[in-house]
């Protein structure tokens, strides 16, 4: 695991208020270098392939937290199981296509306005760090 990486890991989690534990470098790492979502069980199959020793309930428990602490987004698929990112405050947004599967990203200006409206229709500050539309994808709306 590189120094730099978990250096920078662990001044994120303790400005996020946490304590930094080595459950929870060990899973922040195996996000921060898969491309994309992955499932608890993805992420615990992760932990194993860096030798870590952590166990699937903490996994879990650790996934939840990380979610908390907004570094990490869970997001569903279409009916998937959740699956979780490594997002560190850099907002993204994904089209779900729930016929191929695919998955694309959204522009955050798009999200931007959107949170904008709202804010100016209901007065609600929405926080809208990593959406996820489910929908058909434009290949998969023409026969
Ligand atoms: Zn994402
Ligand atoms: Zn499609």
């Amino acid at each position: 695991m590189a120094e730099l990486h978990e250096h920078n890991t662990a001044t994120l989690l303790r400005s996020a208020g946490r304590r930094v534990t080595n459950a929870r470098l060990q899973v922040a790492h195996v996000l921060q270098h898969s491309r994309g979502h992955l499932s608890a069980s993805g992420v615990l199959a992760g932990v194993r392939q860096a030798d870590g020793h952590i166990d699937q309930s903490t996994v879990y428990r650790v996934l939840a937290d990380l979610r908390d602490t907004g570094l990490v987004a869970e997001s569903r698929f279409g009916n998937s199981e959740a699956t979780y990112e490594w997002i560190a405050g850099d907002d993204h947004h994904h089209l779900h296509c729930v016929e191929c599967g695919e998955t694309t990203q959204l522009s955050s200006d798009l999200v931007d306005r959107f949170d904008g409206a709202v804010l100016e229709q209901h007065g609600f500050r929405a926080e809208n760090r990593h959406m996820v539309i489910n929908g058909v994808c434009e290949r998969c709306s023409v026969e």
